[in-house]
């Protein structure tokens, strides 16, 4: 929901395809295991992707929450968005739980390895350049207004072959350097959640879910509940809460906010950060 306002499909739907694979048959260890190169090409595309899109002003007012209020835990933030747009927003990254990982980071293939990386590079290799093509004008639907000298878009070219990835192992153990995002059928880190437990049952008095759904993302369920069963106020920002499928509805929360997360977040917490501004290339300014 966060991501929503910069422009980014999230592929986790029902039907997610792409190049004619089911999206959720390429993100398991199992594809990985019987082609690497294959599911490279994949994550190349969603990397490239979320390059292309740019944190809105909610990244940005959370990461400004969290320069403020983030010291000694005052303030943390848990998200499962994995394009990494809130790292690009300057996240300070001790105030941030990433559950389903991210795009940019780049791991070991080993669960018994630690090897892991930030890599924001596109392409990362140039093997796995995407295949971009502009966008043929002769299929558009033809208007009074059309510009005939108009290029058509770059788009992500679908036809063009996919060219073979070189294996390339990790120097110093071996093993295949694999996107660093939590595929199906895997856990979450152990660590990470043994400390987002401790940090609740530290108390905690005010939580804010934007834009998720309690059916699709148990975590963001979870997470509320166990705040608001321990005294503390619970918060929604979406676009339709009712069909967000959570236990209770409405009443699941002490107060609903619907609308565009990137519009009520930045509003909500004026009073503790001043107002955010965008310059036109993308970045924030604090008026
Ligand atoms: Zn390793």
């Amino acid at each position: 929901g966060l991501s929503a306002a910069s422009g980014l499909p999230t592929f986790r739907g029902a039907g997610g395809m792409w190049r004619n694979y089911e999206v959720t048959m390429l993100a398991t260890p199992k594809a990985f295991e019987e082609d690497p190169g294959l599911v490279w090409q994949f994550y190349s595309m969603r990397r490239h992707m979320a390059l292309a899109a740019k944190p809105n002003v909610a990244h940005f007012a959370l990461a400004e929450l969290a320069r403020r209020k983030g010291d000694d835990g005052g303030f943390r933030t848990l998200t499962q968005n994995v394009d990494g747009l809130s790292v690009r927003a300057n996240h300070p990254p001790e105030t941030i739980d990433y559950l389903h990982g991210h795009l940019f980071d780049v791991q070991c293939f080993s669960r018994s390895c630690d090897y892991k990386v930030q890599d924001f590079r596109d392409p990362i290799i140039p093997e796995l350049a995407v295949p971009l093509a502009r966008q043929s004008l002769a299929r558009r639907a033809p208007g009074p207004e059309q510009d005939s000298n108009a290029e058509g878009e770059l788009v992500y070219d679908e036809n063009a072959s996919l060219q073979p990835v070189p294996r390339e192992a990790i120097p110093k153990c071996n093993n295949l350097l694999r996107p660093g995002v939590v595929w199906f059928g895997e856990m979450l880190d152990e660590d990470m959640l043994a400390s987002i437990d401790r940090w609740i049952d530290g108390g905690v008095d005010l939580c804010i879910v934007i834009g998720t759904s309690g059916n699709v993302h148990p975590a963001a369920g979870y997470y509320a509940h166990e705040i608001r069963r321990s005294g503390g106020k619970v918060a929604i920002v979406d676009l339709d809460v009712s069909a967000g499928g959570w236990r209770g509805g409405k009443e699941a929360f002490d107060w609903v906010f619907e609308g565009d997360a990137s519009k009520i977040v930045p509003e909500l917490l004026r009073p503790l950060i001043g107002e955010i501004t965008m310059t036109e290339n993308g970045d924030a300014a604090e008026a």
